[in-house]
């Protein structure tokens, strides 16, 4: 069973196996955890971007997918970048939300990662509503098939943190 947990504070400090990263579909880096993630993590982690996009996803990656890349600098072993839907107020983007983290989960699987730190994806330039967001983030993770024994949600300040602790607490039963 996934044990989730909530910190307050940057996710480039977390040490866990893999980290995941919202990034945008150029997989080039950005704002926000992005730019972060790259800033700290260095080169390293943007060349294997690179080398991604030019091997396997000429197009970008597609919203709601994810795919890992080795965490440079940072005190990971992996970074999980996924692309977070940007919030509609005409089309339900939820199940792409979704997708995200049991995407990142997966490939955490896949790499024997069992320890996770996660982002609140969509929440920041994608404009994703917090207490939305961290609704399906948890239920999400809750009930994903995962060998994962920590999902840390990493929130970036306290706003965030008390919508995902409302968002746990409120959680209905598995
Ligand atoms: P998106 O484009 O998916 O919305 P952002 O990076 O703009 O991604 O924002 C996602 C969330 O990450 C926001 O809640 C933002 O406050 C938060 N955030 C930004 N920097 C960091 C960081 N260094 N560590 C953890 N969370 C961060």
């Amino acid at each position: 069973m996934t044990n989730i947990t909530l910190a307050l504070g940057d996710i480039t400090e977390q040490s866990v196996d893999a980290v995941v990263n919202a990034a945008n579909s150029s997989l080039l880096g950005g704002g926000g955890v992005d730019g972060a993630i790259h800033r700290r993590g260095g080169s390293d982690i943007l060349d294997e971007c690179r080398d991604l996009r030019a091997s396997r996803y000429g197009k970008g990656l597609p919203a709601g997918q994810a795919v890992a890349t080795t965490a440079g600098r940072l005190p990971a072993r992996w970074v999980i970048h996924t692309v977070g839907p940007v919030f509609s107020t005409t089309e339900d983007r939820s199940a792409t939300l979704a997708s995200c983290y049991r995407e990142s989960l997966r490939v955490a699987d896949e790499l024997n990662a069992l320890t996770v730190a996660f982002p609140a994806v969509s929440t920041g330039v994608y404009r994703w509503p917090l207490d939305d967001a961290a609704r399906i983030a948890l239920t999400t993770v809750r009930d994903a098939d995962t060998a994962v024994t920590e999902a840390r949600f990493v929130l970036f300040d306290q706003r965030a943190y008390d919508a995902f602790e409302t968002a746990l607490n409120a959680l209905p039963p598995a």
